[in-house]
């Protein structure tokens, strides 16, 4: 079906493609989980999770299809009449990453169909048969090749570049590396595209001295092994004020050394590989300076290879302290399981460090005191702040970065009208 065959369709039967898209996920959760785990090798119950997490998107956007209002405008002449409609943009160009390889691809489908734009989708090619059961998924549910399309590749110069230069795609809508997203913003411009960036990230966690650090602490734990800390809002700077330092640190140290690595489908496995061997060079890497600058290894700073893990990319969960601005670690998005602790004193000097970073997606704060909570909200330069809240994401609601984590934002009534063109019309009577 051509682009405008789609958009032709009302919005209830757009909506009704994307709930059936929903029901189907849900019922295949099983299937698409192991399978998952098999290509990517997050563990089970979380592969389960980002099914899940997936299929929101088809549901929420199969709402929000019928929500696409337009607007009239009072004009200053009695005999001019003002409409604004909001249509979609055209043929979109999606690029996704391998470590939420279905989630980040409904993420982008899902509001382009509700939004009457039709898709081609390049996945990473670590994740391409994540990528063919998910659009299974649509084409059983009704939605014809050819409104939604994959290119799979090794070759992602080539094929990304021309879906991103190619003058019949209108918007860009892609998730990877700030490195990858610059080039494709700057490839965008020459055909002036609409573009949306989800990048990567350099999440501070700040404890600040009135919270309580045990349940900081295991906070801290569950997001920074969410996906063996391949994940971009995964914690990458620990802040935690003087006071409750000890304490922090303790008790993130038990839970790092209660965690089990192995195959994800595994029972009782909590920590799965890294994704490929430059992954685990860049945790040596990062480890290797941090300690030659003077940093503490609390657990971990190795690779695992007893019990069979040599033959994957396993790293150790690593916990380090006394880092310092002029390590590596303090300044590049990590991507796996390291966490550097950092000892702070004032208010003014966490914020001067967690917002001295060219990434801005998601910060946290733990505290139980409301005052503080809103200066940081306020004052941190990030594009989501969890305050006492390690999950501060839903299909409801807006995900995105600022600075260079990205622009635009994904889920939520706003991650439509990133697939919206808003045409005004001016009638004289
Ligand atoms: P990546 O290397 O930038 O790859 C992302 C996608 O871009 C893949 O499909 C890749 O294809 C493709 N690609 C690579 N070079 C390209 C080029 N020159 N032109 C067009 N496409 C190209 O990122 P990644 O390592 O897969 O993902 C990890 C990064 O994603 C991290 O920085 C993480 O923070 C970020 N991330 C951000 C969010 C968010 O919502 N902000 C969510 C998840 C991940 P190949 O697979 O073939 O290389």
């Amino acid at each position: 079906m051509r682009f405008d065959g789609w958009a032709g369709r009302t919005a209830y039967e757009r909506s009704a493609a994307l709930a059936a898209a929903h029901r189907l996920m849900l019922e295949r959760k099983e299937a698409l989980a192991q399978l998952m785990t098999r290509e990517q090798g997050k563990p089970l119950r979380m592969a389960r999770n980002e099914v899940g997490y997936a299929a929101d998107f088809l549901s929420w956007f199969a709402e929000e299809a019928k929500r696409n209002y337009g607007e009239t405008i009072p004009s200053a002449r009695a005999d001019q009449r003002f409409l604004v409609l909001h249509q979609p943009v055209g043929v979109v160009g999606a690029i996704t990453p391998w470590n939420y390889p279905i989630s980040m691809l409904t993420r982008k489908i899902a509001p382009a169909l509700a939004a009457g734009c039709t898709v081609v989708l390049k996945p990473a090619e670590q994740t391409p048969l994540c990528a063919v059961a998910t659009f299974e998924v649509l084409h059983d549910a009704g939605i014809d090749p050819g409104v939604v399309n994959l290119v799979t590749t090794s070759d992602p110069e080539t094929v990304g570049g021309e879906l991103v230069g190619h003058r019949s795609v209108r918007k860009v809508a892609f998730t990877g590396s700030t490195e990858v997203g610059k080039q494709i913003a700057a490839t965008a411009a020459r055909t002036v595209k609409r573009v949306s960036l989800e990048l990567g990230g350099h999440a501070p966690f700040i404890v600040l001295d009135d919270a309580d650090p045990v349940r900081a602490a295991k906070g801290a734990a569950a997001v920074k092994f969410l996906n063996t800390g391949q994940a971009c809002i995964c914690p990458n700077r620990l802040f935690v004020q003087r006071a409750l330092a000890d304490e922090f640190v303790a008790t993130l140290q038990q839970r790092f050394e209660r965690l089990v690595a192995g195959a994800g489908a595994t029972d009782g496995v909590t920590v799965g590989p890294l994704i490929d061997d430059a992954a685990l060079d860049k945790m040596e890497r990062q480890v290797a300076d941090a300690v030659d600058r003077g940093a503490n290894v609390v657990t971990g700073g190795h690779r695992l290879v007893d019990g069979g893990l040599d033959r994957g990319c396993f790293y150790a969960p690593t916990l380090l302290t006394q880092v310092t601005p002029d390590m590596a670690i303090y300044r590049e998005e990590t991507f796996g399981p390291i966490a550097p602790v950092i000892v702070f004193d004032t208010e003014d000097e966490v914020i001067a460090m967690a917002n001295d970073t060219e990434y801005g997606l998601a910060s946290y704060v733990y505290t139980n005191d409301l005052s503080r909570a809103f200066r940081l909200m306020e004052r941190l330069d990030y594009g989501m702040v969890g305050v006492n809240d390690i999950n501060p994401t839903s299909a409801a609601a807006p995900f995105g970065g600022v600075k260079e984590s990205g622009l635009g934002v994904e889920g939520a009534r706003q991650g439509l009208a990133e697939y919206l063109d808003t045409k005004l019309v001016g009638i004289a009577l």
